[in-house]
């Protein structure tokens, strides 16, 4: 059982500060870190899983212990066909909180031996969301504070094409 590698699990539609903070705090808590995109069919998202894989590795290829891989299904059938048993949340405003207690006590029951840890935002990012960025974004407003500076103008190229497309 690999108790050195730590999941993190998500949309990514796209990656934001909040993410990337996250990512950073927990590749130094774990030997290694799994940066899991799941699809979840009933999430509409703006960004192809191969555009959201391609935003995390940019963002994330000067960290040696990050790994990005993708995942259809029960998040729990992942962990335990890789033998990992430690998943990451974070954890914003009371508004995850439902939602993540939800989830975690579901996967206890399904998977006993893997464990939800959950680490708490940042304060500065603790109302930022996927969502704000693309509400703001193609409305022209300054994404700076909100998602890595490297991959600031490919979101705002996707998010601006999708506008003309609706
Ligand atoms: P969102 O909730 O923005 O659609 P995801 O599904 O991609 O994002 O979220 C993946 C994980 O990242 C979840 O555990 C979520 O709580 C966490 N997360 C998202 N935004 C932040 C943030 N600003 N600070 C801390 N954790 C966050």
């Amino acid at each position: 059982m690999n108790i050195r590698t730590a999941v993190y699990p998500g949309s990514f539609d796209p990656v934001t500060l909040g993410h990337m903070d996250i990512i950073e705090r927990s590749a130094k808590a774990f030997e290694r870190l799994v940066v899991l995109i799941v699809e979840n069919p009933e999430k509409k998202v703006s960004f192809s899983l191969e555009e959201r894989r391609a935003l995390i590795e940019k963002v994330t290829s000067h960290m040696d212990n990050v790994s990005i891989d993708t995942h259809r299904g029960l998040l729990i059938d992942y962990l335990r066909g890789h033998d990992y048993r430690i998943i990451i949340k974070g954890l914003r405003a009371i508004s995850d909180f439902d939602y993540e207690f939800q989830m975690a006590l579901t996967n206890k029951k399904l998977a006993e031996e893997i464990e939800t840890m959950f680490m708490m935002t940042r304060a500065e990012y603790a109302f930022l969301s996927s969502s704000v960025v693309k509400i703001v974004g193609p409305m022209g407003g300054d994404i700076s504070g909100m998602v890595p500076a490297s991959i600031k103008e490919d979101i705002l190229h996707r998010l601006t094409s999708l506008k003309g497309e609706e």
